[in-house]
């Protein structure tokens, strides 16, 4: 059997977070970071911590913000050769502070840091066909390059008889960039496997109930739907099934990067073979324990680290 490798595009950022809860960064505010990220980035480093073969093409710039992320990655286990070092480039960074309310203010810079415009060429380019699995993450989709970027590996690894999961990553509120839809809708047409959280269910499929939007997605051509509940757990779909687990109890901290790492996780078991409920209980825990620790891709968790939250939470 061909080893399965797991490949995504996107941003690799760091971000750096204010200590304090409040509104925004228009007087000085204590900082703590920069720590690793990019949902793409936080994704793929739960893959290669599972121990699933796993790469990612991007670009940083030669800085330590780019050095921190390329550290990261590669010592949980993802090929960074389709990462590229630009010589001139600034590696992207998000600054967030976290309100009162429990929303968030950020300062992006991502469209004109090193990873605005990705290209598959090169390294890339070979490591594309090393790939049976992409991953989309729909917050990538920011850029036309990078648009392109995604829909040509997209495509080719689905040519190649691989698979496709797609996680929408947006509010229907920032929809509004030219081309985004479109994009969003020509990934769908590839997608095995869709996991939305929340309203993103009905971003393709306007439906009066959960149950209508799921059949119309299936009918569509998706294999199946994975969609996200943040505490409250996951339902998994498909032509013939339903599951649905609740989620584990623990203390949230930071619920940053708590979708990419329930998605890194069950693909990772998905594309292992295992039933839909073992997928979604690994998931589960991969999500619950991302919340438990500050810093975005701090909660990635090894195999063994599930293993202890699901043996401690059975019932
Ligand atoms: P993100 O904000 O990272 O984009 P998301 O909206 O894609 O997240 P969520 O539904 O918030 O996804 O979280 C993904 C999964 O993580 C949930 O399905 C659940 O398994 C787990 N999870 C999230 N928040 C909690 C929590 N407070 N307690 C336990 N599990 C949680
Ligand atoms: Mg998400």
């Amino acid at each position: 059997m061909r080893q399965s490798k797991v490949l995504t595009i996107g941003e690799v950022l760091v971000e750096i977070v204010a200590t304090e809860r409040g509104n925004g960064f228009r007087e000085p505010v204590k900082l703590i970071g920069p720590f690793p990220s990019g949902a793409p980035a936080i994704f793929i480093d739960q893959v290669g911590k599972l121990g699933q073969a796993a790469a990612i093409i991007s670009r940083v710039g030669d800085d330590d913000f780019g050095h921190v992320n390329l550290d990261r990655l590669k010592s949980d286990g993802v090929d960074v050769s389709g990462i590229d070092v630009d010589p001139l480039g600034t590696t992207g960074s998000a600054f967030v502070r976290y309100r009162e309310d429990g929303g968030r203010n950020f300062v992006f810079n991502i469209r004109h840091s090193a990873c605005g415009s990705i290209e598959i060429k090169g390294p890339a380019a070979a490591l594309v066909e090393t790939c049976t699995h992409m991953h989309v993450m729909g917050s990538s989709l920011y850029a036309p390059s990078v648009v392109e970027a995604i829909l040509k590996a997209t495509r080719r690894i689905k040519a190649k008889g691989g698979t496709v999961s797609f996680d929408p990553n947006l509010r229907a509120e920032i929809l509004n960039s030219p081309g985004m839809r479109e994009a969003l809708a020509i990934v769908l047409g590839e997608t095995d496997l869709f996991l939305p959280s929340g309203e993103e269910l009905f971003l393709f499929s306007p439906a009066d109930s959960e149950k209508e939007a799921v059949a119309n997605l299936l009918k569509g051509g998706v294999k199946a739907v994975v969609l996200k509940r943040g505490a409250a757990g996951a339902s998994y779909f498909d032509a013939t099934r339903e599951v649905s687990l609740p989620g584990f109890k623990v203390t949230e901290v930071d619920p940053t990067g708590a979708g990419d790492c329930f998605g890194a996780t069950f693909v990772t078991f998905w594309l292992a073979g295992a039933d839909p409920e073992t997928a979604l209980r690994y998931a589960n825990a991969a999500g619950a324990k991302a919340v438990t620790r500050s810093g975005p891709m701090e909660g990635a968790s090894t195999r063994a680290e599930l293993d202890a939250l699901i043996a401690e939470q059975r019932t």
